[in-house]
């Protein structure tokens, strides 16, 4: 390049940076990118040579070299060739210098294309706020979080999301450039979000405002199950304990001195301790069954013989109320079961129908296909069970009549582990209910 050459293009440049420099933008869809020096001296190149061509070769290669960099800015696609006839030597640096710019444009598409899919596959909800107050950006997480079934960009954060909460933390983070963390609930429902409210800066300004939410809504109701079941136990250990420690005081008190008194304390003593024994075998069995590491070893079983071995079981307690079990299992069918969790609960399922059954009362078991199903049924004529209960009577603890329950021996936690028991076996139970006429509880089984 000859120095006029070299002069001409140093000029230019000079003349350009001096008016104001260049600024190229790239639109896009999550922002704007301001172009790299690359571009920059792209520009100065390409201007140095057009006044090169002016001054050197006139204004026919001028035009030439500026309707190229047109259709170049207008159809990247477009093949990009000018000719020079004068000057070739600078076709190839040219040249160079636009690949290098196409592929700068497709690295930026590519890796904005990455970005969209990442926030949109965040399972946490995403939400951008302009410094306008305005939604840059919300991904489909956090329509789904807030039920939003409007689209969301471009309208302001307060009309989208109406929480004063929420709009509280991001108007404060716009206006002071500080970041918080906050638990708040979504009006209108039971969710129970973490929201992480960060500023976006650009220097020393705050442009927007970035708000992450995490659902915790499962996590509180754990909270809030773990906090019932403490106190549940608590207050089932109490009780017995509460009696236990009376009667002890009262023995020691002199009652020992009086042998039948004595007797009779003592026996009460003795089946609260029992009741306390109940009580833990039955905890520590849900605590098994509730357990991620529960293991069900179903085998092909004969139904007919596991209801007998569990109608022995409560065979003294059965005769004790003169209440007779009939069972109408057919000889032949064959269930594939874990049979010692299946006795569990066929135990308690008979337990309760006995003891909710009055004096001579009647209980049966039987088999019926419904809906392609075999169900096994545990029907008493007992007191029933009111309707408004019978949708609670599977949870821990639950109890129709607190008093009724207690007198009885029972813990409250004998249908929770039926109902753990049947749905790790994938199974389903039933029950159904009319008050003072009887209850009948439904298990249903596979057949090999
Ligand atoms: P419990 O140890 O109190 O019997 P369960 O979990 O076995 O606890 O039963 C929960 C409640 O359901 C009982 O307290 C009782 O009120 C009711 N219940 C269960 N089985 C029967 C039944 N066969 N007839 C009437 N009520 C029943």
């Amino acid at each position: 390049m000859t120095l006029r050459w070299r002069l001409a293009l140093v000029h230019l440049a000079l003349a350009i940076i001096v008016t104001g420099g260049v600024s190229l933008r790239l639109g896009g869809g999550l922002g704007e990118v301001v172009a790299d020096p690359l571009l920059v001296l792209l520009v100065l190149v390409g201007s140095g040579i057009s006044t090169a061509v002016v001054l050197c070769s006139g204004r026919s290669a001028l035009g030439e070299m500026g309707d190229a960099l047109r259709r170049e800015r207008e159809d990247p696609a477009d093949h990009f060739a000018i000719s020079l006839p004068d000057f070739t030597e600078l076709e190839r640096p040219l040249t160079d210098l636009v690949a290098k710019y196409r592929d700068q444009v497709s690295r930026l598409n590519s890796e904005k294309s990455r970005l969209e899919v990442i926030i949109e596959s965040i399972t946490e909800g995403i939400l951008v706020t302009g410094r306008d107050g305005r939604i840059a950006l919300a991904n489909t997480a956090l329509e789904r979080l807030f039920n939003l079934d409007i689209s969301t960009v471009g309208r302001p954060t307060a009309e989208v999301i109406r929480q004063a909460s929420i709009q509280e933390a991001i108007s404060t983070s716009l206006a002071q450039g500080t970041g918080r963390a906050l638990e708040v609930e979504v009006a209108g429902s039971l969710r129970h979000l973490d929201m992480h409210v960060a500023p976006i800066r650009q220097g020393e300004e705050c442009v927007g405002v970035v708000s992450v939410f995490y659902d915790i809504t499962r996590l509180r109701q754990l909270e809030r199950m773990r906090r019932d079941f403490v106190a549940n136990v608590s207050h089932e250990l109490r009780t017995p304990l509460t009696a236990i420690k009376g009667y002890a005081e009262t023995l020691a008190d002199g009652a020992l001195d009086d042998r039948e008194m004595a007797g009779r304390f003592v026996a009460i003593i003795s089946s609260h301790a029992d009741r306390l024994n109940r009580l833990l075998d039955d905890l520590l069995d849900l605590s098994r069954l509730e357990s991620d590491q529960l293991q069900v070893d179903k085998a092909p079983c004969n139904l007919r013989n596991l209801v007998e071995i569990c109608s022995t079981s409560v065979a003294a307690a059965s005769a004790q109320k003169n209440i007779v079990i009939r069972s109408d299992v057919g000889a032949d069918i064959e269930v594939s079961c874990d049979p010692k969790l299946i006795e569990q609960a066929l135990v308690n399922l008979l337990d309760n129908a006995i003891k909710y059954t009055p004096e001579g009362g009647d209980v049966r078991v039987f088999t019926r296909v419904d809906s392609s199903r075999l169900w096994l049924d545990i029907a008493d004529t007992g007191m029933g069970i009111p309707s408004e209960d019978l949708g609670r009577v599977f949870e821990r603890f639950y109890r129709v009549d607190k008093g009724r329950s207690r007198a009885m021996g029972g813990t409250g936690l004998g249908l929770a582990i039926v109902r753990h028991v049947v749905e790790a076996h994938g199974e389903r139970v039933l029950v159904h209910s009319t008050l003072g006429e009887g209850t009948t509880f439904s298990l249903s089984f596979t057949c090999v």
